[in-house]
C-alpha cells in the first residue's frame, strides 16, 4: 500500500524560524534593516540593499497588491496533483517587498492584477503555517 503524495513542507532553519515563528501565531513577519531602513524577503543574513548584517524582525501589515500569477495545470510535483490547476502568484506587500505565494478563496477566473489582498496561514505540517494570501475588499 503506498501513501498519497503529499505537498513539500518548509523546514525552517536558524535564519528563518522567526518567520515560521510568526506564521505559527498569524503573523506575517519580514527582516527590516536598522541601517537603511528597508524591508526584505526573501529571508537573509544581510540586507540586500546596504549588505549590512542589523536585520531585525518587525510584523508586516500582511497586506499587499496582486502583482501577477500564472496558473499551473501540469503537475510538476506528485503532491499537487489534487490541486490543479493552482494559481501562483507574486504579491507585493504594502512594506515593498515581493512575495511568491497563492490566492484562496477565490476561483482563479477572478482573478485580476492589482487586486487587494491580505495573508492568512495555511496548514502545511505539524508545526508549520504557510502565507497564503485572500482578497479583501476595495
Ligand atoms: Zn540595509
Amino acid at each position: 500500500m503506498s501513501q498519497p503524495a503529499t505537498k513539500p513542507v518548509p523546514v525552517p532553519d536558524e535564519i528563518s524560524a522567526p518567520f515560521f515563528a510568526g506564521t505559527r501565531e498569524g503573523k506575517l513577519m519580514l527582516q527590516h534593516c536598522t541601517a537603511c531602513g528597508t524591508w526584505s524577503f526573501p529571508v537573509r543574513e544581510r540586507c540586500p540593499h546596504c549588505f549590512a548584517a542589523k536585520l531585525e524582525w518587525r510584523q508586516s501589515s500582511g497586506r499587499g497588491t496582486l502583482y501577477t500569477f500564472t496558473i499551473m495545470h501540469q503537475v510538476m510535483n506528485p503532491g499537487f496533483a489534487s490541486s490543479v490547476p493552482y494559481n501562483v502568484a507574486q504579491v507585493d506587500l504594502e512594506e515593498g517587498v515581493r512575495m511568491v505565494s497563492n490566492v484562496v478563496g477565490i476561483d482563479n477566473k477572478a482573478l485580476r492584477v492589482g487586486m487587494k489582498l491580505e495573508a492568512v496561514f495555511e496548514v502545511a505540517g505539524e508545526d508549520v503555517r504557510i502565507p497564503k494570501f485572500r482578497p479583501v475588499a476595495g
